[in-house]
């Protein structure tokens, strides 16, 4: 059995869409449960609609419109619309957003957010199943909320593993087995029946999860590169792709910034020894890179990840007190209570530095909490760099002109933030 995840890219348009079936003619007979994201970019416009909606904003139809049309193109191109029943489920999903628009929303935004925002994978996965079904390749939609059930944790669902994997095993693997099964990334369901997605891009992890579930052979994320590249060819001209990695390699790649691979993918499939192949639908003959080799058969190149759009914060006490347990406890708690992520820290005697995302909404809230007892200094702007394997002449070539702000290290691998 075998786990397919097909992203954004791969769903963008009819021709992308007709290319996964041609993907998917080269695995005949096999057992096969397709994941697939929202097509193209529907998440962030589904994003959109989600704001409008909630501050009940004028813009609210015409975004709703937006996201129609882009599926309707689609639907019209590749579907023989009219003819086919399957046409009207489609177009009653619509229906249903649509009328979901018109209720007044709850003051929970981000419980909103997921109602609506989820729909993206809806719609693509009706689509994708009706079009595959045409064209003979035949399958059977399922509804992933019915298998991947977590906490109350909008937009960041943790799993419950338990009920989570019995459910896939016992309810949907005997599905795949008869029969190629196509569901939806980045969705679960809590125990009040509602949505809860799984953070932004989390299709990939979602895939992990069903294979988890289901004891697959392997899972494929079918990308529109040509695999796990060690280091990002929009910045690195020289960049080339590898071969194979090692479970804990992949996992740092994945924290530290290579969007390749959604950082919560690996450790699911790495307790069940499940081999991950990272695959190019452009040319899927081609080996693509293999994620979960043993540490010895890894390839050690060179590797430059990097994490743009970062701040860096200073947090020193008013009270002239250490930063110590007392202080680091206080400190994590706020970045716990307002769900900020940490990718680097560091502290000294009287300071606290961490590097992280930017979020505006929760760096402001993050401070207000703070403020009263600690002086807060921000550099905005900066990168964080993960640089593995490098060589003797060191890494300030990639420091060029910039100031280096942090810098750690360990035996193969070192951290810069720069500005
Ligand atoms: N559609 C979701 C997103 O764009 C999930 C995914 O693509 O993995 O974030
Ligand atoms: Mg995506």
């Amino acid at each position: 059995m075998k786990v397919f995840k097909f992203g954004g890219a791969s769903v963008k348009n009819a021709a992308a869409v007709r290319n996964v079936g041609t993907v998917l003619n080269a695995f005949e007979g096999e057992e096969i449960l397709i994941v697939v994201s929202a097509m193209g970019k529907t998440t962030n416009a589904l994003e959109q609609l989600a704001q409008a909606y909630f501050e009940k904003l004028d813009t609210k139809n015409e975004l709703y419109k937006v996201v129609k049309s882009f599926h309707d193109e689609i639907i019209k191109d590749l579907l023989s619309v009219g003819s086919a029943h399957t046409y009207d489920d489609i177009e009653n999903l619509f229906i249903e957003l649509e009328c979901d628009l018109e209720t007044t929303p709850d003051s929970n935004f981000d419980k909103v957010y997921d109602q609506i925002v989820s729909y993206g994978e809806i719609f693509s996965s009706r689509i994708l199943s009706t079009y595959l079904n045409e064209a003979g390749i035949k399958n059977r939609w399922m509804d992933a909320q019915n298998f991947i059930c977590t906490d109350n944790t909008y937009r960041e669902g943790k799993v419950d593993w338990e009920i989570t994997s019995n459910l896939i095993s016992n309810k949907l693997k005997p599905i795949v087995k008869k029969q190629m099964v196509v569901t939806q990334g980045f969705i679960g369901k809590n125990k009040d029946n509602f949505t809860v997605t799984l953070g932004r891009e989390g299709s990939d992890y979602s895939a992990a999860i069903f294979a988890y579930g289901l004891d697959a052979e392997n899972v494929t994320i079918w990308k529109d590169v040509a695999g796990v590249m060690n280091a990002d060819p929009k910045k690195f001209p020289d960049a080339i792709k590898i071969d194979a990695i090692s479970y804990p390699k992949a996992i740092e790649m994945a924290y530290y910034g290579a969007t390749v691979i959604h950082p919560k993918t690996i450790q699911p499939l790495q307790s069940k020894h499940i081999p991950l192949f990272v695959k190019s639908f452009i040319d899927p003959g081609a080996n693509g890179t293999k994620v979960g080799v043993r540490k010895e058969e890894e390839v050690h190149l060179p590797t430059i990840i990097s994490k743009g759009n970062q701040l860096l914060i200073s947090i020193s006490s008013k009270d002239f007190s250490f930063i110590v347990e007392d202080n680091l406890s206080k400190i994590f708690d706020a970045f716990a209570g307002h769900k900020v992520k940490i990718n680097l820290m560091q502290n000294s005697a009287i300071s606290f530095s961490v590097c992280i995302d930017n979020d505006a909404k929760k760096i402001a809230q993050l401070i207000q909490t703070l403020e009263n007892d600690y002086t807060i200094k921000i550099n905005e702007g900066v990168e964080l760099l993960t640089i593995s394997n490098y060589s003797e002449n060191g890494f300030s070539q990639f420091i060029k002109e910039r100031k280096l702000l942090i810098e750690q290290k360990t035996r193969n691998t070192v951290q810069l933030v720069v500005n």
